[in-house]
């Protein structure tokens, strides 16, 4: 097994986040690439940097005018004086107000689902190059190369990105675009979503499609981000009924209770026989995350991997969440050893 990493993916280097109406510094850095890496080398994964592939994987997910925005939105943000260093959202549409502004405050509010998602100079590449690392992972699981397995490094992460939408500090969704590529060439895909929070943007890429069946264990999203998706009975519409489903877990569960949601999940992807398995891998169902909502210990994440391994023959892990804490190589390393034994 191999893990694909793309170095420019550090260029984004977000400043602060609001938390409990408070500006607080913001836990999605650079940092998580070399602890991440350091989990890939206790588990003796290799890692290569990325071929460069264009933007057609991209743009077969998301829609031109948000990666127009997502490109070009900070250079505009920069020319009036009156704004400050990071582009953040202050106002959003609503179901009942949703039309679509030139106004650059206006424009922002309207791509982006909450105001977590920042941006600086650097983003573009950094997200462009995390999306590219999925692509070029995908590529090769889908070419058989090395096993029919690869890990992707992705950072920032991409599971609440929506086809138009920042949200959760994600901007492409990486895992979408990997199923996508792999969907377009006539494959099932079964992505099962291990992350904390509900993986509310790849439910909604894929809510009325059948080839790709959206899987997602996470907290229960009454009381946890994102609050408005993820529960039991969103089962997918028109051609994708049946083919989404949610097993949210109580807060502050243990590594017993999670797995079992983790293992209802596998049976799910099972069920549906897919050609090709995509684990968006969050980590921050760990005791130890920073986020402190769930209490899966460190062995729990090689229960995790184990169950994963076996769905399919071709698997990608792409990476969603998990925040720094001296824990996070272990939980990685722990993950792909159970998924490599
Ligand atoms: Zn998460």
């Amino acid at each position: 097994m191999l893990a694909i990493c793309d170095d420019r993916q550090a260029l984004h280097r977000p400043l602060t986040r609001l938390s409990g109406g408070r500006l607080a510094p913001n836990p999605e850095q650079p940092e998580r690439i070399d602890l991440l890496k350091q989990g890939l080398s206790e588990a003796g994964v290799k890692v290569l940097a990325p071929l460069q592939h264009g933007g057609a994987a991209i743009a077969s997910v998301h829609d031109a005018d948000y990666l127009d925005f997502l490109q070009n939105g900070f250079a505009e943000w920069k020319k009036s004086p009156a704004n400050g260093p990071e582009m953040r959202a202050s106002v959003h549409p609503t179901v009942r107000m949703n039309r679509k502004p030139l106004d650059i405050l206006g424009r922002t509010g309207y791509f982006h689902a909450d105001a977590s998602c920042v941006m600086l100079d650097g983003t573009w590449e950094a997200v462009r190059a995390s999306a590219n690392t999925a692509v070029d992972a995908m590529l090769r699981v889908l070419s058989g190369e090395d096993k029919d397995r690869a890990y992707a490094l992705c950072r920032p992460p991409g599971h609440h990105a929506y086809a138009d939408k920042a949200g959760g500090f994600c901007y492409l969704n990486n895992t979408a675009i990997a199923a996508q590529l792999a969907a377009a060439q006539g494959l099932r895909v079964a992505i099962v979503d291990l992350d904390v929070h509900h993986g509310n943007g790849t439910q909604s890429i894929f809510y009325d499609r059948a080839e790709v069946l959206t899987l997602s264990v996470h907290g229960d999203p009454a009381y946890l981000y994102p609050f408005y998706s993820g529960y039991a009975d969103e089962e997918g519409e028109g051609a994708g009924l049946g083919f989404n489903r949610n097993f949210p877990v109580s807060l502050m569960s243990d590594s017993r209770t999670y797995l079992a949601a983790v293992e209802s999940a596998c049976e799910a992807a099972s069920n549906f026989a897919p050609d090709v398995v995509i684990v968006a891998l969050g980590l921050d169902a760990s005791a130890s995350d920073p986020f402190a909502c769930m209490n899966v210990h460190d062995d729990g994440f090689k229960h995790m991997g184990k169950l994963l391994s076996g769905l399919a023959r071709k698997t990608l892990v792409v990476q969603e969440g998990g925040y720094p804490s001296p824990s996070l190589p272990t939980l990685l390393a722990n993950f792909l050893t159970g998924f490599m034994a």
